[in-house]
């Protein structure tokens, strides 16, 4: 039997916004923080370009806001982008405080620009602020007494007082499988925090660590809760594409400093479809590049710097030229594979102002929720301000809750009694790979119907597989992840089908007009189907 632990506050997730809303919580309550791997596995300990925040007395919140309501392509939520961009400096302040050290330019902050913004505001720690931010909570977290953390710990699913057969609903705890005990623990509290992070190891290529299977974001919808905007999906252009290596993203900046996009046959290939080339925002040049890779059934295409003085490539991306080198490509003298990742999950669970969803006692921060910021594509570098800002907001509701909140509704212990261990393990490793694959293919940066029906008919078949196998044999780590990419997938599907247009990241051959109503894509978890419940959010 596993452990019972009880806590005032169970938050599971220990990158930025998990951390924030643990370490604005310590002085009052009692938190356990969990963390599916290492504490600083998730994807805040890559962040590379920094964060936004206007701190320049010549740039001005109006203009941040601008930059994010144009960025989102009509479906950010106004009074959201106003509370983020608001609170970007107090969050700056905090994390100085918390020992964050940005670079400085004399005594004013080092600022870079990027993509869509108009102003330079982006705040960094060289190209590693992730890591700077990571690290710095993670030491605050450890010498907080009152947090407790429980690396190596995935959650599977929360529990709720109407699971549990109660007349009102709340959700109470969760069940928890220790990766190195190998049993499920109960885990008490009268309020939870998803902090889980995103969604896109659904896709085959991600940018993401390994961790980011949307969890947070499947708990929720089988707890009840509402989840928005799953179709976009942001893709970042140029991934290094090696059987080796896993995950690296090559900077826009190789592209800035005049690299090149080839065919396999060294043609190049995106002056014919965008006047700007190769320095065409993102989402056109991931397009244009799955386009190609599409029409001729290429693995890649290539990103080629050689061109340039070796000595200058060097200097300016020795980061990039050492792995690379270590992978056997030498940059100065040849092109690089690369592929479009997914990136960002802009949907998420719907949330309030404080980051409340729709079950008393849960709340969703960061890349697993769904606030409104974001709209239909994300502007660079307001995704870690979003996890800061929201992690303040739900620790001072909770706050207000705790001495209300006090569950009396004991958790029963998780029954595996009519369970075994699992003598095939290649259903999991199987099906994982073909879910990543399909909706790589089927789902990926251009979609149309007939592909979206193809996928929705493959997860129809999973999700029957893999429920079967998840109710006869033990959990381990890995089927927890399938799991919840295969219900992950699912909404998106859904959300992709339910959008009859192309809007930000959402594009499809099949409807490539704008509609002129800009609406959310709302899946309610109590409705038999979905598609007949396209809302806008309240509020
Ligand atoms: C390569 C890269 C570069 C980026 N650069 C920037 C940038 O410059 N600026 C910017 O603003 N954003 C950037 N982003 C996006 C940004 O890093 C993320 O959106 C943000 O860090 C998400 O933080 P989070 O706290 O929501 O989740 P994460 O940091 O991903 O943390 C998720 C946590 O949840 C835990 N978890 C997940 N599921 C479970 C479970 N079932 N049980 C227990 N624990 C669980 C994980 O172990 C982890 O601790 C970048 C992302 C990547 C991948």
């Amino acid at each position: 039997m596993g452990e019972r632990n009880r806590h005032d506050v169970l938050i599971i997730g220990s990158g930025a916004a998990g951390l924030a809303a643990a370490l604005h919580l310590a002085p009052y309550a009692k938190i356990a923080v969990l963390s599916k791997d290492e504490l600083d596995s998730g994807s805040t300990d890559w962040a590379q370009g920094g964060i936004a925040a206007v701190t320049d007395p010549a740039d001005s919140e109006y203009e941040h806001v601008q930059d994010t309501l144009h960025a989102g392509a009509g479906l950010c939520r106004e009074k959201t982008v106003w509370h983020v961009v608001c609170h970007a400096r107090e969050a700056i302040a905090q994390l100085i405080r918390w020992g964050v050290a940005f670079d400085r330019d004399g005594n004013d902050f080092h600022l870079t620009q990027e993509g869509g913004h108009s102003f330079r505001r982006v705040l960094h720690v060289a190209d590693a602020t992730g890591r700077a931010v990571s690290s710095n909570l993670i030491r605050e977290a450890r010498g907080a007494a009152n947090i407790e953390t429980f690396a190596n710990h995935v959650a599977i699913d929360l529990v709720t007082t109407a699971k549990l057969g109660g007349a009102t609903n709340r959700c109470v705890g969760a069940y928890v499988y220790n990766q190195q005990t190998d049993h499920v623990e109960v885990f008490e509290a009268p309020c939870v925090i998803l902090a889980t992070g995103g969604a896109s190891k659904v896709y085959l290529y991600t940018s993401n660590p390994d961790g980011s299977t949307g969890d947070g974001i499947a708990m929720a919808w089988r707890a009840g809760c509402r989840v928005a905007n799953m179709e976009f999906n942001q893709f970042h252009p140029t991934c290094l594409f090696h059987p080796h290596a896993k995950s690296f993203l090559i900077t826009e900046a190789v592209r800035g400093e005049g690299g090149v996009l080839l065919l396999p046959d060294g043609e190049r290939f995106m002056p014919k479809f965008d006047a700007r080339a190769e320095l065409a925002p993102r989402d056109v040049v991931a397009r244009a590049i799955d386009h190609e890779m599409k029409r001729l059934g290429a693995d890649c295409v290539y990103l080629d710097i050689s061109h340039k003085p070796s000595a200058l490539i060097k200097k300016h991306f020795p980061n990039i030229f050492a792995t690379c080198a270590s992978l056997g490509i030498d940059i100065t003298r040849e092109p690089i594979p690369v592929v479009p990742a997914a990136h960002y999950t802009c949907g998420g669970v719907v949330v309030d102002l404080n980051g409340g969803t729709d079950i008393p006692g849960l709340y969703a921060i960061g890349e697993a929720s769904f606030t409104g910021l974001h709209g239909a594509n994300r502007l660079a570098s307001n995704s870690l301000l979003e996890c800061l800002v929201y992690g303040k907001a739900a620790a001072d509701h909770i706050r207000t809750q705790l001495p209300a909140a006090t569950s009396t509704t004991p958790i029963p212990d998780w029954d595996e009694s009519r369970v075994k261990d699992s003598d095939e393990d290649v259903v999991i490793s199987h099906n994982w790979h073909e879910l990543r694959q399909f909706m790589w293919d089927y789902v990926g940066i251009v979609r149309t119907d007939k592909r979206l029906e193809r996928a929705m008919h493959r997860i129809e078949l999973l999700k029957r597989e893999v429920h079967e196998y998840y109710s006869n044999y033990r959990v381990g780590g890995d089927l927890i992840e399938l799991r919840n990419l295969i219900h992950v997938a699912d909404l998106i599907v859904r959300s992709a089908r339910a959008r009859r247009e192309s809007r930000g990241l959402h594009y499809t051959l099949d409807h490539p007009q704008l509609r002129a109503d800009a609406r959310d894509t709302v899946l309610y978890p109590s409705f038999a189907d979905p598609l007949d419940v396209l809302r806008p959010v309240a509020g």
